[in-house]
């Protein structure tokens, strides 16, 4: 029995039948018209991060859509199977990969939805699981955390552990993953634009964005409104589903979703600005979240047209406020969400490439994830940490001063990665360098 309206078409009849020990109910399966398209020609195999690291046919996504065809028809979920479908990264690098068309997103996200309802976890993956749900969607927890992080990093007991090398993978991990934290006053619920009003947008200040880098959104806000936008900012805006979604937790997510819709709707707007890639690259995919939901699906849909990345939106919009120079080599890492997900590639290099006397330059293997996809680099420690090894060696390779990415987890990875090769470079989000530039900061404001 199908508990709910399907929001993307009709199911195939065989998935209908889908019962017991088979791997999939029949709540919204992998879709089997989605697995056809699939022919297997491999193409996306050396995009993929798992297949590179591994070498294994059921580590790549024509493997892991072969083993979804296998569930679909009477396989019940093992535990090989499910460690197949969670050592994917979602960087969704196939996506872009495959000249078939595959949509892997929904795939994947389907089939993870399904893992997370049907199959029974080891209690040690679920108590890790459990707590980081508990924590990382909710901002005032994260802000939380801020000052005993500040004085752990101050005391210089976060520099004495690293060095003992005595901590365990997982805690190695989180303890290297901590950002180094700024004070910034939380932004204004709304500002004015400066000079003629071309825009309102509404603003999504993030959970991991805004407890641990609130600069990012301070310098979004500002560019905002030197661009001629009102910027509307309401306070307790709570997680936009982004985590939950893209590890299987759907109801979650749709919880998550109906609230931020709810919040932003007491307010008028043209757009919905988002500075986070793996957030951004959710709320254009919440038509399909609440596709099922006859209160929302309207406006889930509604709402998604209207988000725009703010490198999408920028250059929607056409520049008015003046570029002052930035003399320096810097380096752009396109986050998998926004890349591959959301297709936004050429907007944030229009944007850099406008700045004089700015160099860009690009990272070889720039499809390769950098192992930090959400919560991936947390659960596979040391998977994550190769990859981020490598794409930290492309990094410094290209001789940049500055690395410039749209997410807040690829900066806390590659940060990770830099300093275990005993490296530093500077590193911004895209708004950063636009403020620097339009504020006439100069290089050394991003050197920091
Ligand atoms: S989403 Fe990334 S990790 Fe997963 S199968 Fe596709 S390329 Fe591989
Ligand atoms: S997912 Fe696309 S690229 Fe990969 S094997 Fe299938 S058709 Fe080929």
């Amino acid at each position: 029995m199908v508990d709910a309206t399907w929001g993307t078409g009709e199911p195939p009849r065989d998935v209908l039948s889908l019962s017991g020990s088979s791997a999939f109910d029949a709540s919204h399966p992998p879709r089997a018209d989605l697995i056809a398209d699939c022919v297997h020609c491999g193409f996306c195999l050396t995009t993929c991060p798992t297949y590179t690291l591994w070498g294994n046919e059921a580590d790549s996504p024509r493997g892991r859509i072969y083993l979804m065809n296998q569930g679909l028809t009477g396989e019940p979920l093992s535990d090989s199977m499910v460690s197949h479908f969670d050592k994917c990264l979602g960087c969704m690098s196939c996506v872009t990969a495959c000249p078939s068309g595959v949509q892997y997103d929904k795939l994947i996200e389907d089939t993870r939805a399904q893992v997370e309802r049907r199959f029974e976890r080891r209690p040690a993956d679920r108590a890790l699981r459990a707590a980081i749900f508990a924590l990382f969607p909710y901002p005032r927890r994260l802000r939380l955390l801020r000052g005993p992080l500040a004085a752990y990093q101050k005391t210089g007991l976060q520099r004495l552990v690293t060095r003992s090398g005595l901590l365990p993978p997982l805690l190695s991990t989180l303890n290297s993953l901590a950002p180094r934290l700024r004070r910034v006053p939380p932004p204004p619920r709304r500002v004015a634009a400066r000079g003629t009003r071309r825009a309102v947008v509404g603003m999504l200040t993030g959970c991991v964005q805004g407890a641990f880098f609130p600069e990012v959104n301070s310098a979004t806000v500002r560019i905002l409104a030197a661009e001629g936008c009102d910027v509307v900012i309401p306070p307790g805006q709570g997680c936009c589903g982004a985590l939950s979604v893209h590890n299987g937790r759907r109801l979650e997510a749709a919880s998550f979703a109906r609230r931020l819709i709810d919040t932003f709707s007491r307010f008028e707007w043209d757009y919905f600005v988002v500075n986070a890639a793996g957030c951004g690259s959710s709320l254009k995919e919440y038509g399909s979240l609440l596709a099922d939901d006859p209160a929302y699906a309207e406006r889930a849909a509604a709402f998604s047209a209207k988000v725009r990345d703010l490198s999408e939106l920028l250059d929607e919009l056409g520049p008015v406020a003046p570029r002052h120079p930035l003399p320096m080599t810097v380096a752009y890492h396109d986050a998998c969400h926004l890349g591959h997900a959301q297709g936004v590639r050429t907007q944030p290099r229009a944007l850099l490439r406008g700045i004089p006397e700015l160099t860009l330059r690009e990272i070889a293997d720039p499809e390769l994830c950098c192992g930090s996809a959400g919560i991936w680099n947390i659960l596979n420690p040391e998977p994550a940490a190769e990859l981020g090894d490598r794409k930290a060696a492309n990094i410094l390779a290209t001789g940049a001063a500055l690395l410039v990415t749209a997410n807040p987890g690829c900066m806390m990875q590659v940060a990770a990665a830099l300093e275990r090769q005993g490296a530093s470079l500077a590193m911004a989000h895209t708004a950063q360098v636009l403020d620097a530039s339009i504020r006439n900061l100069g290089p050394s404001s991003l050197s920091r």
